[in-house]
């Protein structure tokens, strides 16, 4: 994968497309369907047997906002600027211009979506889940409603979940919406086909791409460009080993498709394409549901809570690993206690229960003193209905007073964790890859998960948020190039 190659070494081309795009998940299809709108003749080449990649697994969320239909009709009020503020302050790397794109682009990308047969209910599901289970559409999928995001930016759920029952899967709605718009559109697809090499002309214009099908290895010719679409890097032991190895951990489980082995990433490096934000990775074991688990604290082993328990799960589980040893532990009461079945699939093991909290400090090897402070200092606030701290919101505050007292263990570690990887190429707001010097590599496009765009941490994610950014900068890659077929510079 990390082979150049030169016209040279093509001995014949075996077709040629205005734009090739390598693999169809979101980004690659959403490419496709807009690039053929744009009227572009497209070629996706596709390695496994069908489309879909850790799209169709997903949960078929999106990030939209700036008062989308089901927003409306949900009574919810967003304006592209909130959303803008919000999606700046999410992500650690700045990426304001991507950030205000994705805002502004969102209600069209709502209604083109719709156009192309993805279904959205009008509905609102209020609880606190990691996804929900039903059809229901919108969702506070993110951390809109934590202080430091609500007091910048009013808040507003954005999730938006397309119509299926179910927690994982609900993208292959979309993915299968999207095939169906291609194929209507006469878009070629070509399968089990993996691309191993880019060729560039003495120009060093990306200009075609080498694929193996079986034993047969062939060049195909791209007279705009080539749009890497290949996903994400969570199966590729060495690229973990250099970029994250944390995620190399036991007990984590590698959220993805099987051809999830950073193709793009490598095939964009041997371009001249620069990798950027690899150290960041999107990482979760939610606690919740039930929600009334969200009432107990989260202290690390100083006895010190770190975060707002009603983070969006992502948040809380990456600010646990940043504890010393990462170690964490959820401190409820008897009013709270609860032992659901996905505590034991996530291995959130209960350590025991306690009469006093001095006797739980003890067991757990916390300084004396320590859980007590924090405890008191929480029960004091959540009497009065403000948890000065982290300001979590009222509605998840009680006073932890009601022995017995029990903790579960959220060590990373020792509880599960699930993980996909973030970085990606870096490219222009058309998704052009850039060089070291942030110049665009003529001919070369990138999107989704081989790319870095908003989607940057775990810290600031937001359920929809990869599927969103696949979508929105794979079709402006598209447009792109039917703007330079059109003779743009
Ligand atoms: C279980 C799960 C649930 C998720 N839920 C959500 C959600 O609800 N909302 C959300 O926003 N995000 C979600 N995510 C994340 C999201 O699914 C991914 O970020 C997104 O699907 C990536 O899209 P993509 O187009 O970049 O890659 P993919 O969808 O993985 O597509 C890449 C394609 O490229 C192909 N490919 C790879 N290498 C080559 C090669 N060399 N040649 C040719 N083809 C190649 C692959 O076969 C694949 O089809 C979830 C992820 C998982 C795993």
């Amino acid at each position: 994968m990390r082979e150049i190659l030169l016209e040279s070494d093509v001995g014949e081309w075996t077709e040629t497309a205005d734009l090739i795009i390598v693999g169809g998940g979101i980004a690659g299809l959403s490419a496709a369907v807009q690039g053929r709108e744009s009227g572009l003749d497209i070629l996706v080449i596709e390695r496994a047997f069908a489309p879909g990649g850790s799209s169709a697994l997903a949960g078929g969320q999106m990030y939209l906002g700036g008062g989308t239909p089901v927003q409306k009709a949900c009574g919810f009020e967003d304006s592209v600027e909130d959303m803008y503020e919000y999606l700046k302050m999410s992500c650690p790397v700045p990426a304001d211009e991507k950030c205000r794109i994705y805002a502004e682009s969102s209600l069209e990308q709502f209604d083109w979506l719709e156009k192309h047969g993805v279904p959205f209910e009008r509905s609102f599901f209020s609880g606190k889940a990691a996804m929900q289970h039903g059809t229901e559409c919108l969702i506070w999928s993110g951390n809109e409603l934590v202080r430091e995001f609500r007091e910048r930016a009013r808040p507003a759920p954005r999730g938006h979940k397309v119509s299926f029952v179910g927690v994982e899967g609900g993208g292959s709605v979309i993915i299968n919406a999207l095939i169906d718009a291609y194929a209507k559109l006469d878009g070629r697809l070509m399968c089990e086909t993996r691309v191993s090499a880019l060729v560039k002309d003495s120009s060093g214009r990306v200009i075609g791409v080498r694929a193996e099908s079986g034993k047969q290895s062939r060049f195909y010719r791209a007279s705009e460009g080539v749009l890497l679409t290949t996903g994400a890097y969570t199966l590729n032991p060495d690229m973990l080993a250099r970029y994250n190895p944390k995620m190399l951990a036991k007990n984590i489980i590698h959220n993805g498709a099987m051809t999830d082995t950073g193709d793009g990433h490598q095939l964009g490096e041997a371009a001249g394409g620069q990798l950027v934000n690899m150290e960041y990775f999107f990482i979760t074991s939610p606690f919740y549901p039930p929600e009334k688990l969200l009432k107990g604290i989260l202290v690390n082993a100083a006895g010190k809570r770190f975060v707002t328990e009603d983070s969006y799960h992502g948040r809380s589980a990456a600010r646990i690993i940043a504890q010393p040893e990462g170690k964490a532990w959820l401190i409820v009461d008897n009013d709270v206690f609860d032992y659901p079945a996905n505590y034991k699939r996530l291995n959130h093991e209960l350590v025991d229960a306690w009469d006093s909290v001095p006797e739980m400090e003890a067991a757990l090897g916390i300084p004396a003193g320590a859980l007590q402070e924090t405890i008191e200092t929480y029960n004091a606030d959540a009497a009065q209905g403000e948890d000065k701290q982290f300001g979590k919101e009222p509605k998840w505050l009680k006073p932890l007073d009601k022995p017995p007292y029990a903790a579960f263990n959220l060590q990373f570690e020792s509880a599960t964790y699930i993980t996909f990887t973030l970085g990606g190429l870096a490219t222009s707001i058309d998704a052009e890859v850039l060089d070291s010097a942030g110049v665009p590599i003529p001919g070369l496009f990138a999107a989704g998960q081989a790319a870095s765009n908003i989607a940057q941490d775990s810290d600031g994610y937001s359920s929809g948020s990869c599927l969103g950014e696949g979508s929105i900068f794979g079709r402006r890659a598209a447009r792109r190039a039917a703007s330079l077929k059109a003779g743009a510079a």
